[in-house]
């Protein structure tokens, strides 16, 4: 099932960036692969993939030493400031800062072990109560103070928008947060990138590739659903 999954993920993410005038390879497919055991994570690591993504500390911690030792962890879920020691070393990118003092302790603890993370400022572009992520108006601000710290090497924009059945209403969303790192390039701001755009889940990553996505974060739809209680 994850096989023929991920063949139409794959013909899906393709005519969506051909409908953009993008390459298959601007886009990465991050395997989001939380609630499933290691033996589920493996049939998508022997079909080539590398990329996985987990939201929760503990269960990535759990999983990486059951797993092939070139597979590129990415934390997606909120991170809390006394959990960044285990993760600094472990993952190849932290798409959720969401606060200048979580940037600060991640650039402490990457320096400590000769590193430099890169990391994603999530941006709660809906403005829901419920997520987590900086307003838009609040994104230059962070992005200024967090440019300096020498242990982050900050890459792009995450967003998490509503669930949604029709993923047309989540287009001025992905939009928006491609024009807010237009306008953050353009400040010229010292020591930062801002050409990953992290964008798009199972019901509406096609969408998010149109509007400039380069990572998309698909877990159901590879995966099938997932069980809470495991
Ligand atoms: C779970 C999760 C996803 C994947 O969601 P699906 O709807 O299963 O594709 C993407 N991003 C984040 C941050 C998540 O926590």
């Amino acid at each position: 099932m994850i096989k023929k999954n991920l063949e139409e993920i794959e013909r899906r993410i393709q005519r969506a960036a051909e409908r953009s005038g993008r390459h298959r390879s601007d886009v990465t497919l991050l395997c989001v692969t939380k609630t499933h055991p290691a033996e589920v994570l493996r049939e998508a690591y022997d079909l080539g993939y590398r990329e996985f993504g987990e939201n929760k500390v503990q269960e990535m911690r759990e999983k990486v030493p059951l797993l092939p030792g070139d597979i590129r962890w990415h934390l997606i879920g909120h991170l809390q400031k006394n959990k960044v020691k285990y993760v600094c070393g472990m993952v190849c990118m932290i798409h959720s800062v969401d606060s200048l003092e979580l940037a600060e302790e991640i650039s402490r603890r990457a320096q400590a072990i000769g590193q430099r993370m890169p990391i994603l400022i999530e941006v709660n572009m809906a403005g829901e109560a419920s997520k987590f992520g900086i307003r838009p108006d609040e994104a230059v601000n962070l992005v200024r103070a967090v440019a300096p710290l020498p242990g982050v090497q900050l890459r792009g924009l995450m967003t998490i928008p509503p669930r949604t059945d029709n993923p047309e209403t989540n287009r001025p969303y992905f939009r928006g947060l491609r024009e807010l790192a237009v306008d953050i390039d353009c400040q010229n701001i010292d020591n930062i990138q801002m050409n990953v755009l992290s964008m798009g889940m199972s019901e509406d990553y096609e969408v998010a590739i149109e509007e400039g996505a380069t990572i998309v974060r698909v877990g159901t739809a590879i995966f099938g659903e997932r069980h809470y209680n495991i």
